[in-house]
């Protein structure tokens, strides 16, 4: 297992947002974490990003308690649904952005970097745009450039919050296989947040449903739909039991 999560639980004021939270991610696993706007889903990937600190729980990855590391030594790549890239810099100095604030010693040098930014450009498959500025980008370009930039770092875990949330169908669909293609051809953990049924289904290899900060079934797509665990799950995913 490469992340651990256990029983972990944060609240806000008196309300319980995560109600202890357990969930062992493996390597090169992509997990869909499924539910209801509310149900804690941000709350968590913020957790394991090291933006936000539980009240209780625990949370390691290879065994190094990640509670105890900042932000920066986890080596998170993040994409929000409005990840701004910045729009004063061509899409290569974006992606190039995450490499060249690294910490000295652990930063390749302009050669380097150069290497580096343009390989992932072909890998991503977004060569033609190296020389565009953000506004000069559709909605699904940008959120290409933004997973190029969360991945230059070479992350251990790669979250993505809602990525797709603000495009339409077809343009879902189309980044939806390439975001599968890209995670298989690479070693990352990635953990994808949606209220979007379809689209955990599609791309999870395990689908984690969450509800009021509990999570009320994890596994396998098809286990899901088989056998849904709870009530809520079938009402949810709109199943009868
Ligand atoms: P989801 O991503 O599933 O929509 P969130 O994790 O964003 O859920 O939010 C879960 C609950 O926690 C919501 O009721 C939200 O209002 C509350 N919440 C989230 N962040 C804060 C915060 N910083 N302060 C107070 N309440 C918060």
């Amino acid at each position: 297992m490469s992340l651990v999560i256990s029983h972990l639980a944060r609240r806000f004021g008196p309300t319980p947002v995560l109600r202890g939270i357990d969930l062992a991610v493996e390597q090169r696993e992509l997990i869909a974490l499924l539910g209801p706007s509310g149900s804690g889903k941000t709350t968590l990937l913020r957790i394991i990003a090291g933006l936000d600190w539980p009240d209780a729980g625990g949370l390691s990855f290879d065994g190094d308690d990640w509670l105890a590391r900042s932000a920066g030594e986890r080596r998170i790549g993040l994409v929000f649904q409005h990840y701004a890239l910045f729009p004063h810099m061509t899409v290569r100095d974006n992606i190039a952005f995450g490499l060249s604030v690294r910490p000295r010693g652990n930063r390749p040098d302009r050669a380097g970097i150069a290497d580096r930014v343009g390989r992932l450009l072909r890998f991503l498959q977004i060569e033609g745009l190296a020389d565009r500025y953000p506004a000069e980008l559709s909605g699904g370009q940008r959120q290409r450039v933004a997973l190029g930039r969360a991945m230059a770092i070479e992350p251990r875990v790669l979250l993505l919050d809602e990525p797709f949330g603000a495009l339409d169908a077809q343009v879902r669909r189309d980044l939806r296989r390439w975001l599968r293609g890209v995670h298989d051809s690479t070693g990352t953990t990635t953990i994808f947040v949606t209220h979007d049924q379809e689209e955990a289904f599609e791309l999870a290899d395990r689908v984690v449903v969450m509800n009021a900060g509990m999570i009320e079934q994890a596994g396998r797509p098809d286990e899901i739909y088989d056998h849904p665990a709870t009530p809520f799950v079938a009402r949810f995913l709109g199943l009868t039991v």
